[in-house]
């Protein structure tokens, strides 16, 4: 019986086959809640998968997540092989995410650490195009040179997600995206997700808060609701306007336009007689 919970999106067009994967480890759950947001969000259509396939497996180790401890019979991270006479739950689990990770172009596997707030990835496998897509995930601290230190303790290195996915001819990465217990870590990842997306085209281009620079608008007009009419749209907070274009529909007939090229904010349909009905603003810098 299968143990893992697959999501999976198909893009409109064809493409890459991309897979995120999360709590390997039980008690790193940082990933699952990365993954849980961005699935969230592909529902409520407000990230599109333009094209490939994205694949989802957001808890690797379902017994070990339950239990919020890092395995439940074995590190799944080090048996990460084909078993072909399992005998430990992480031995089932292993020969079910071997069947995923060989669907698959593109791998990013989603943990965290007990020690320390910087997150970080593992450039096991230094090609460029490594690099490339290393470079693609922002995140600021890579770790290189675990398979030159392993390479006389075959026993401590082989079986884990990353040495699988090499093996089975696929571009995989794993980011450790901060201390378990720290909600950014959630950020880190879900950050890293999105921009993995976009640099193998599964989506657009993507820039996360914390890079890209501020946004900023300037308030300069206020609207207050002096006599009945409609928004002509379910305005959003920051939609652009154009100057001239018909904002609200009042009931006599005349209409509210937009005093300048812009944006609206804090719309409020819903405001009583006399108070704040929407503002318009410009861009600022
Ligand atoms: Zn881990």
């Amino acid at each position: 019986m299968s143990q893992l919970k697959k999501r999976v999106f198909k893009g409109a067009a064809d493409g890459p086959v991309f897979l995120v994967t999360g709590t390997v480890h039980g008690n790193e759950k940082c990933g699952t809640a990365a993954i849980g947001r961005l699935v969230m969000e592909i529902e409520a259509g407000l990230v599109s998968i333009d094209k490939g396939t994205l694949v989802c497996v957001p808890v690797c180790n379902p017994r070990a997540y339950a239990l919020n401890q890092r395995q439940a019979e074995a590190n799944l991270n080090r048996v990460m092989v084909r078993h072909s006479a399992p005998t430990l739950y992480e031995h089932h689990l292993a020969n079910e995410l071997a069947d995923i990770i060989d669907g698959c172009d593109f791998m990013l596997d989603l943990h965290s650490y007990s020690s320390g707030v910087r997150p970080f990835l593992f450039l096991d496998t230094d090609t460029p195009a490594h690099r490339a897509y290393a470079q693609a995930l922002g995140i600021p601290y890579w770790i290189t040179g675990w398979d030159d230190l392993y390479a006389d303790a075959q026993d401590l290195n082989a079986g884990d997600t990353m040495t699988y996915a090499k093996g089975a001819g696929k571009l995989g990465i794993l980011v450790e995206c901060g201390q378990h217990e720290d909600p950014a870590a959630i950020l880190h990842g879900y950050h890293a997700l999105r921009r993995a997306l976009a640099h193998f085209g599964l989506t657009a281009a993507y820039e996360d808060a914390a890079t890209a620079p501020p946004q900023i608008n300037r308030m300069t007009k206020i609207i207050t609701k002096d006599k009945a009419g409609t928004f002509t749209r379910a305005w959003q907070h920051l939609d652009p306007v154009a100057k001239g274009d018909a904002v609200i529909q009042y009931d006599d007939g005349s209409v509210l336009a937009a005093p300048e090229d812009g944006v609206v904010i804090m719309p409020a349909p819903k405001a009583e007689s006399g108070t704040e009905w929407i503002y318009f603003g410009r861009a600022d810098s």
